[in-house]
């Protein structure tokens, strides 16, 4: 798909937890760098500059508030990693600008939420919108009414193209070489995808969204 695969820069010295969020968000598709340490941190963001920098402010080497300014000051958006009992008056000050902050222990989830939430003013304001489902490209952020979820990528992805072309039956076929490069032909991948995302839809509201039309393919009508 056209969308651009996103930078995020992890900041955090708990190798564990850095491991584990750089594979969760290249899960998501999303372009990751991961250090251990403050100085590292500003070296790989000044050499390519992140879309977003998710930073522990318990450093080995620099102050991660010292390292929130000197992001700031370029202009790069900061999520925090805290622990509760961090959250001072210091830390709200910066919290009032370009950072906001998840608290330890965090659910992946949210943090995800929070990620797209942070990217979405650099997202650009592509919507596509076909009768109560509005689609917002840039963070694959659905919503329906008053209810708004962020879709896995592969699901937004499918979304995505049925939305691009409402009308239009794309077999089974088809989505699976468009959207995931024919990786397995033979698999239910595309059946999969579709639904959950129907699943997803029709719990928004948006009841038999993707229509099924027997042999041929699935459309938005
Ligand atoms: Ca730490």
């Amino acid at each position: 798909m056209k969308r651009m695969q996103r930078r995020i820069l992890i900041i955090e010295d708990d190798a564990p937890l850095r491991e584990l969020l750089a594979y969760e968000l290249q899960q998501r598709s999303f372009d990751v760098t991961a250090v251990g340490r403050g100085g590292d941190g500003l070296a790989a963001a000044a050499d390519q500059p992140p879309d977003l920098v998710i930073l522990d402010l318990g450093l080995p080497d620099i102050d991660g508030l010292d390292v929130a300014a000197r992001l700031h000051e370029d202009d790069v958006p900061v999520l925090i990693l805290t622990a509760r009992s961090d959250v001072d008056a210091r830390v709200e000050g910066l919290y009032a600008g370009a950072s906001d902050y998840v608290t330890k222990p965090f659910e992946l989830r949210e943090l995800v939420a929070r990620i797209h939430a942070k990217m979405r003013d650099r997202g650009g304001s592509e919507e596509l919108v076909r009768g109560v489902i509005t689609l917002h490209v840039a963070t694959g952020t659905v919503r329906v009414g008053s209810e708004t979820r962020v879709l896995p990528t592969r699901e937004a992805d499918l979304l995505q193209l049925l939305l691009a072309h409402p009308g239009k039956v794309f077999a089974r076929e088809e989505l699976e070489h468009r959207l995931y490069g024919m990786e397995s032909p033979d698999s239910n991948a595309v059946q999969v995808y579709v639904s959950r995302v129907r699943r997803t839809l029709a719990e928004m509201g948006a009841e038999n969204a993707i229509v099924t039309l027997r042999g041929k393919g699935y459309t938005i009508p």
